[in-house]
């Protein structure tokens, strides 16, 4: 008897999700990789300037950029001591715990960083083809793989409204703007919500999970 092939509608639409983020993830390395080379920079030093750079004028402790980056401190502290060689970044003790060492970009670090940034034109260009509704779809979901990947431990505590004390969902009658942004006191949109914000504060043990589910809740109503 003929061995059955493996039909395609054997497959998930987890299965050709998954398939299709790895595809974007390999797609935004090969770019980081490429431009490294051609600034003589490797990924993790790349990484590490556009993460200061996000964090504006902002020190950050080196122990929160390998959180931030799923990275070892040893290998942030090697990417850092080339950073610093090359004049692109600044090490110093912090003011606040003399023992904790913090990073800034130099002048030149800022430049470097605002030409690296371009590494995720790529991705850019495919989520600006997306209609605005899939774009808000596709955030949603994002918001949900990023909090599930954060409960595995795959990835530190990302800065997203989801998880910060300010954010207060479906507390507003506005469908097209049915959350609120304590921090700025606002009323936030679906598409509005944030993945990495600078403002962020990380909501109690007691209040996030009550408000996580509020948050999952109140989509599935609308
Ligand atoms: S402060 Fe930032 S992360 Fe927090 S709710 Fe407001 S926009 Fe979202």
């Amino acid at each position: 008897m003929a061995t059955r092939l493996p039909m395609h509608g054997e497959k998930t639409v987890v299965d050709h999700i998954t398939v299709g983020l790895g595809k974007i993830a390999t797609a935004l390395r090969s770019q980081a990789w490429e431009g490294g080379t051609a600034r003589r920079l490797t990924p993790t030093q790349g990484h590490i300037l556009v993460l200061l750079a996000e964090r504006a004028a902002k020190a950050v402790r080196l122990n929160d950029v390998a959180g931030e980056l799923c990275l070892t401190a040893a290998t942030v502290s090697d990417a850092v001591i080339t950073l610093v060689e090359k004049k692109l970044v600044k090490k110093e003790r912090s003011a606040e715990d003399r023992r904790a060492l913090v990073l800034t970009l130099t002048a030149a670090g800022r430049r470097e960083a605002s030409q690296i940034t371009g590494w995720t034109e790529v991705v850019q260009a495919g989520v600006k083809g997306l209609t605005p509704a899939e774009q808000t779809v596709f955030l949603r979901g994002l918001t949900k793989v990023m909090h599930s990947l954060q409960e595995q431990g795959v990835i530190s505590v990302a800065r997203m409204c989801a998880g910060c004390a300010y954010f207060q969902p479906y507390v507003h009658a506005d469908a097209a703007r049915p959350h609120h942004c304590g921090f700025v006191n606002k009323p936030l949109g679906e598409g509005q919500l944030r993945l990495d914000c600078p403002d962020f504060i990380p909501g109690s043990e007691a209040d996030q999970p009550r408000r996580w589910q509020e948050f999952v809740r109140g989509g599935e109503g609308h």
